[in-house]
């Protein structure tokens, strides 16, 4: 949540944080804003709305500066109004922060500080931090780099933050704890971004940058500490993004572009791991604890939101294939939960961005007490990639989009191929089931591309259903995840009403809903549990309910009795909700699009959920 980008080096920097706000502007988008040094003057402009408005403001005038910090603001504290968007002034101006986080203590250093005689204009803990930073600083007669140090060992909470100071017009001071922070290193010239994203176009050098460390940053140096002002090396790494991953290539939006890259990703997730002519599946990134996942008595999914959903489809999988109990647990609970952990418990974090605050949160309480930590997660070099004991990566490049497409069939993908594996290696599948599951899963990618040409349909479908203003989404078994799923993508993007319910379960109060004006996708391809979903059909077709059925290529019975349905290439059952969520991936984009919803940028969302 929220974007923030900075530059020091010898280009302008204003069009360098305006390019890199609008590659960010996906992690927050309610208002932005700049700051630079111009004429040895330290100039803030900001305003709500988006990057783009903020530019065509400043397209009149020219900027010199060669430093300055950028920000696009997911509001925690104070609505997203001018005031509130940051950078934050300090009380004397001569200090300018973005910050990505919450400031846990701001009311008692606001008070404080009050006491003192400061005032505030804004209503954000940002603001909070930039006066008591200049506080520290000048009570204690301290340079800019040791007040940092010192007012952040006093701060609680989360933050990535720069400072830009017009006392030292040439240096930036970057620190993080608990949300994320790259530095972009290139030729005599620095970047700082809350993902790579703004940087790659310019250096593949990074360093992510760990909590509690400092970067003071120096046309000529970087230096890290920590916050007792330990001298840290840091370590360069490569990154291996290409510019067109984060491009929207001619789609008109970034989530239709995912959508249809799909086929795409969850090759790219396979490669180099299934090998179809020697029939082998090997997951690098969990090599040293496949014997405790095997012999696991217990795994537990941790995730949010999407992830969440594809934890439990994983359940079914662990389940079916390799007989171990499984728990599927929102990371929000669970890290405030007193969970019970056996010491060498399995436990599997699902994050896309890795970064995900409260995932962050409930890892930790889980290695604490003992749990082997496994990630699954897209973004490479993340905080979550970093934590975990080993993982999976992927590899399904970079998601913009805010409502997760290509990460969630990425993340099936993933785990999938684990559980397969892990069912091989333990003996509860046989060796040609193990084949054919293998079989299946090389081509699913062909599937979800014949899936995808069902895209005009799918559209046609939409305009039918666009001003519903509820809609209740239906499956049984491993279809069941893929309901929740699909009233997820719709609830976020349209902003219609959508409840996921497995199908069974509608009989116990979601009944009560339908009638003529009610649609009820189901999501019913041929599966163990297909004769009971027609009968919940029929309990829906009773009620005058509106039904949009998935399914099963040349199902013969399903399109006599809903009123619509998509026919989807048959696939394992276990393997199904990798192509049956397509439809309904797509079914949401057009039925948003349609009502004119901003798509890629959805109202009070933001990508990648830094805080909690
Ligand atoms: N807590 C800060 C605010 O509300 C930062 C929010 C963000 O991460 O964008 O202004």
């Amino acid at each position: 949540m929220c974007g923030i980008v900075a530059y020091l080096g010898k280009q302008k920097a204003e069009p360098i944080l305006i390019k890199g706000l609008k590659r960010l502007e996906y992690r927050g988008y309610d208002s932005t804003g700049i700051a630079l040094i111009e004429n040895d003057e330290l100039q803030v402009h900001k305003k709500k709305g988006k990057v783009a408005e903020l530019e065509t403001e400043l397209s009149a005038q020219s900027f010199k500066s060669s430093i300055g910090i950028g920000h696009t603001r997911w509001a925690t504290h104070g609505e997203p109004n001018d005031v509130n968007a940051h950078p934050h002034y300090s009380a004397d101006q001569s200090l300018a922060v973005i910050h990505n986080g919450i400031i846990e203590n701001y009311r008692s250093l606001k008070t404080e500080l009050q006491k003192k005689g400061y005032s505030f204009k804004s209503d954000t803990d940002t603001e909070v931090f930039a006066t008591f930073l200049q506080d520290v600083k000048t009570s204690n007669d301290l340079n800019l780099e040791d007040a940092v140090r010192l007012a952040l060992s006093r701060v609680v909470g989360a933050y990535a933050i720069v400072i830009l100071s017009k006392e030292e017009p040439d240096t930036l001071i970057a620190a993080r704890k608990g949300s994320p922070m790259v530095i972009g290193v290139g030729k005599g010239e620095y970047f700082v971004a809350s993902d790579a994203t703004p940087i790659v176009e310019y250096t593949n050098n990074v360093i992510y940058l760990n909590d509690e460390e400092v970067a003071i940053i120096k046309s000529d140096s970087l230096e890290i500490t920590d916050l007792k002002d330990i001298p840290l090396t840091p370590k360069i790494h490569e990154i291996d993004i290409a510019l067109d991953e984060i491009e929207k290539g001619g789609y008109e939006h970034f989530m239709l572009k995912e959508i249809f890259e799909q086929p795409k990703s969850i090759a790219d997730c396979m490669r180099g791991r299934l090998k179809m002519p020697e029939q082998t599946l090997i997951l690098g990134g969990i090599q040293k604890y496949t014997d405790a996942l095997i012999q696991a008595e217990k795994i537990t999914f941790i995730a949010c939101g999407t992830s969440w959903h594809a934890g439990l489809v994983a359940e079914y999988i662990f389940e079916e294939f390799c007989r171990i109990p499984v728990e599927v647990q929102y990371a929000s609970e669970y890290r405030y939960r007193n969970p019970i952990v056996k010491p060498g418990e399995i436990v599997i974090a699902i994050s896309q961005s890795g970064e995900t605050a409260d995932t962050l949160a409930a890892i930790e309480i889980a290695q604490r007490r003992g749990a082997i930590v496994l990630g699954i997660v897209n973004a490479v070099g993340s905080s979550i990639s970093r934590v975990t004991d080993e993982g999976a990566y992927l590899h399904a490049g970079p998601e913009i989009g805010v409502a997760s497409t290509k990460a969630f069939t990425a993340q099936l993908t993933v785990l999938s191929m684990m559980a397969i594996k892990a069912a091989l290696l333990k003996g509860t599948i046989t060796d040609s089931t193990f084949r054919e599951l293998l079989n299946e899963l090389n081509d699913i990618p062909a599937k979800v591309a014949k899936a995808l040409t069902l895209n005009d349909k799918i559209k046609e479908i939409s305009a039918t259903f666009k001003d519903a203003h509820n809609f209740l989404y239906l499956g049984r078994g491993y279809n069941f995840p893929v309901a929740l799923e699909g009233a997820l993508k719709l609830k976020e993007i349209s902003y219609i009403h959508a409840e996921g319910y497995p199908a069974a379960e509608m009989k116990h109060g979601p009944i009560a809903l339908i009638d003529e004006n009610m649609p009820v996708v189901f999501i019913a391809t041929r599966d163990s549990s297909y004769d009971k979903i027609i009968s919940n059909i029929q309990e829906v077709k009773s009620r005058k309910g509106k039904v949009i059925a998935v399914v099963t290529e040349g199902d013969v019975l399903i399109p006599g009795m809903a009123d619509y349905t998509i026919e989807v290439p048959a696939t394992h059952e276990a393997l199904m909700p990798l192509v049956s969520v397509v439809p309904l991936q797509l079914l949401s984009y057009h039925i948003a699009v349609m009502r004119g919803a901003n798509v890629d940028q959805p109202r009070n969302l933001a990508k990648s959920v830094t805080v909690e």
